[in-house]
């Protein structure tokens, strides 16, 4: 009878990354594998190999290397997984994935129309035409390395929706494993997007502002620590020199030569300055971003093409999409400064923008004075 065995989630990630890629794994004991790798991941340490593959001993238990002398112990931070970390991550460098299953015949569309969107009083919003379109949403993982005395890394996640190219909020709802496939549910063509080349930029911009303020946390933490640890230095050579200062009064009052005293008192004096300095080195910060693997996840999303009437006769086009993952409207774009908005209003001029327009647009026939 086979017992169901729990695996740390190490172990389990190197049985998982040797199955997928080709290799071969065979448990001599718990914790305790011979691995065949691809040739490039195996180290030059190994000794043994099989059609130009490597095989690899390795225990996940440091008891069982009394027994296995040849086993690499394996655990975070050793070079063997490092470079299955690495190897796996250029693997998954780039993907795409559809989110299947959505509906896309909302109840009670045109009323979900009025109730999200505020319109000029004179105002009505009819719905001219809707279209099911694929929209790619692109999700950048970014990864923040802070190095001081220490190395320490983050991971940060930026979605964007390349249509409108807005931060996405819902990253859990988007990545749910449940309605994401490798194959897309419906074919339908592609909303206007814009390129993961010119959405790279925007989503480093929002993964910098987070990499700094964790930066900004990080160098107050380590500037107060090593605010410390110098005074504490100083307090130690001020004693130092104090007991110096007593044995040069002693020495005087017996008479004795004191100029032995003056190259103690110099040499104690720059040693302090040298370790304090050592100390501000050490406490700077060194921060690097680098981008690690980026995911499109197409999904289907409704294009609504609506036209505003006005009591006035003018007509004026307006798109908007629903999103059937959060089941909401998106923020529409202002006619006038393309911004996301859900009010509109009318102009002097009588076109419709969105409140921020409205109160900056000059009253015809006056100049704007700022
Ligand atoms: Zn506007």
């Amino acid at each position: 009878m086979e017992t169901a065995a729990v695996h740390s989630p190490l172990e389990a990630f190197v049985r998982d990354y040797v199955d997928v890629t080709g290799g071969v794994w065979d448990e001599i004991e718990p914790q305790v594998y011979d691995l065949l790798l691809p040739a490039e991941d195996a180290g030059a340490e190994t000794s043994r190999s099989v059609d130009g593959r490597e095989i690899v001993r390795v225990a996940f238990d440091p008891e069982a290397i009394p027994e296995h002398p040849a086993a690499q112990l394996v655990s975070f931070g050793t070079p063997l997984m490092d470079r299955l970390f690495a190897d796996a991550m250029q693997r998954g460098r780039f993907a795409r994935m559809y989110i299947v299953g959505l509906n896309l015949t909302p109840h009670d569309l045109a009323g979900r129309m009025h109730r999200a969107f505020t319109m000029p009083a004179d105002a009505r919003l009819h719905v001219e035409r809707v279209r099911p379109l694929s929209f790619p949403q692109a999700i950048f993982w970014l990864q923040g390395t802070f190095v001081s005395d220490q190395k320490e890394q983050e991971i940060v996640p930026i979605a964007l929706d390349l249509h409108y190219g807005r931060q996405v909020r819902h990253l859990d709802a988007l990545l749910d494993h449940a309605r994401l496939s490798e194959t897309p549910g419906l074919p339908l063509l592609e909303a206007r997007h814009m390129s993961l080349a010119s959405a790279y930029p925007l989503a480093r911009e929002q993964a910098l502002r987070t990499v700094a303020s964790l930066a900004n946390a990080r160098h107050r933490q380590q500037t107060d620590h090593t605010e410390r640890q110098i005074a504490r230095m100083n307090r130690y050579y001020a004693d130092l020199l104090h007991e110096l200062q007593e044995q040069i009064q002693r020495a005087t009052d017996r008479g004795d030569d004191t100029g032995k005293f003056a190259g103690r008192r110099e040499a104690l004096e720059r040693e302090e300055k040298v370790r304090v300095a050592e100390l501000r080195q050490k406490s700077s910060l060194q921060v690097q971003v680098r981008l690690l693997n980026v995911l499109v996840i197409q999904q289907a999303k409704l294009l609504i093409q609506a036209m505003v009437r006005t009591d006035r006769a003018n007509v004026e086009p307006l798109e908007l999409v629903w999103d059937p993952l959060t089941e909401s409207l998106e923020a529409a774009l202002c006619l006038q400064c393309q911004r996301p908005t859900f009010a509109f209003a009318r102009t002097r001029l009588g076109r419709l923008a969105c409140q921020d327009c409205v109160s900056h647009t000059p009253v015809p026939g006056r100049q704007s004075r700022r």
